[in-house]
């Protein structure tokens, strides 16, 4: 009886002392920091109170939030599961087995590498996993649509390796798959990279490895963009094509970092500084100790949490609103004279050449004064684009961050319409310079946050 009673109100008290140790976090952090306190909480309400049209974010879940926030933080084990470096690492074992299952079954994949702490260092490891210094690498050059990670010249990747870029075409600003066949049977890179920032069509994964095959060339698909689009099948998947394929975790809507995927080549043998195995243990290797140290395993708790998410039907329905709302928004701004490029939009985001759309307004006055009013854009370079990187010619749009706080097409219309507004009303002063009225910006102002308060961030 008595010890039945004592092991009860044991259990309770470990159960009341984990719950009590993560649940007063944010009440922790106010007493010991209200300075760190208030700026996070200046963020949170910026994020209520404006509407965030940004393509390269998105917003997880608290569910993500407590796992990264939690004492796995603090655990120091190098190595991959079943095979660490250091002691007391069974529960985080089964932490990251159950990360790589989940990324496994999200994603199609043979194998799945949870640990990158990063897109860029996700993309560091598979390009070193592939090559030798010095070696080449092509691919798209960093205005048309790539990323810094894939080599452009102030990248590591563009200091260690040899960096071809192939480009869109220039009246189309679409990929065009001959002249890129064309460049790579010419330069014959040991690596072809697909995959970008800015490109609003699909990718043909399937053309890009028999160019790859032709040219006797690896192919890395980095779908950071659109690795939620891949997940939902509203984008082809690059998993059987690419020997490698990589992403940011955050951009679909998880935690910050990173994933390596790989799907039918996974156990290709490739010699690597002189040791020959598969390409997966390859990949390891240069996980650690090449590249990184210490996983972090608060991010990937947070990972597994993510990857069970994805498999919900509710996910994968957001995910069509994603490109629905995108289509709406380009399709909108098309008609009111906006040059989008490519005319309109497959994914989640939208390009929009700013002085092709009005005389004089630059990317950079465009994202200005949109965010004056409360609409967050990026300012973009655009292929062929003659300004400056802090300037630019154009901006780039997303929908993902709208359509998870539960904005639909309607709500399209009226971000169209305001972002039109204000574009109109700005008056344009320089490149970066521009005056718009207090009272125009109060009025606008007013109906961002009252649409914004219709979707509360859950
Ligand atoms: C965002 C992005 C990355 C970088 O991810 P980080 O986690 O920010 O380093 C890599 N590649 C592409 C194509 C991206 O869009």
């Amino acid at each position: 009886m008595w010890k039945n009673g004592f092991e009860r109100v044991e259990v309770l008290m470990e159960r009341l002392s984990f719950q009590s140790y993560h649940q007063g976090l944010i009440e922790a952090l106010n007493e010991s920091d209200a300075e760190i306190y208030e700026l996070i909480k200046a963020e949170y309400e910026r994020l209520q109170n404006t509407i965030q049209l940004l393509a390269a974010e998105s917003r997880c879940s608290r569910a993500v939030l407590a796992a990264l926030g939690s004492v796995l933080q603090n655990k120091t084990s190098e190595g991959f599961a079943g095979a660490r470096l250091h002691g007391g690492s069974g529960v985080i074992d089964e932490i990251e087995r159950l990360a790589v299952d989940r990324a496994k079954e999200a994603f199609g994949a043979r194998y799945a590498n949870v640990q990158p702490h990063s897109g860029t260092t996700a993309n560091q490891i598979a390009i070193n996993t592939l090559l030798e210094p010095g070696e080449r690498i092509l691919s798209m050059g960093l205005q048309h649509g790539g990323h810094y990670s894939h080599g452009s010249a102030d990248s590591l990747a563009g200091r260690f390796f040899d960096v071809e870029q192939y480009y869109v075409d220039p009246k189309s600003f679409v990929l065009d798959y001959e002249s890129i066949r064309d460049k790579a049977l010419k330069v014959r890179p040991k690596l072809i990279i697909c995959g970008g920032s800015a490109y609003t069509r699909t990718i043909s994964f399937a053309k890009f490895r028999e160019i790859a095959d032709e040219a006797g060339a690896f192919l890395l698909a980095d779908i950071s963009h659109i690795s939620a689009l891949v997940i939902a099948g509203l984008h082809p998947s690059p998993l059987d094509y690419a020997h490698i394929t990589t992403t940011s975790t955050y951009k679909p809507g998880g935690p910050r970092g990173g994933l390596i995927l790989m799907g039918r080549d996974c156990e290709q043998e490739v010699t690597v500084h002189g040791k020959s195995g598969s390409m997966w243990r390859h990949i390891e290797r240069t996980t650690f100790p090449c590249i990184q140290g210490t996983p972090y395993l608060n991010h990937i708790a947070a990972k597994a949490v993510f990857f069970k998410e994805v498999l919900c039907e509710q996910y994968r329905a957001r995910q069509l609103g994603v490109v629905e709302n995108a289509r709406r928004l380009a399709g909108n701004l098309v008609d009111m004279g906006y040059d989008v490029l490519t005319g309109g939009t497959d994914n989640h985001m939208i390009l929009i050449n700013t002085a092709n759309s009005r005389e004089g307004l630059t990317g950079l006055v465009a994202q200005r004064c949109l965010e004056r009013c409360g609409i967050v854009v990026d300012k973009c370079p655009l292929a062929f684009d003659e300004k400056e990187p802090a300037i630019t010619g154009g901006i780039r749009l997303g929908t993902p961050i709208v359509t998870r706080n539960g904005m639909g097409i309607e709500e399209m219309g009226r971000i169209s319409g305001l972002v039109d507004e204000i574009l109109r009303t700005v008056e344009i002063v320089g490149e970066s310079e521009y005056r718009i009225k207090g009272s125009f910006e109060g009025h606008i102002k007013t109906q961002v946050k009252d649409l914004c308060s219709k979707f509360p961030i859950r």
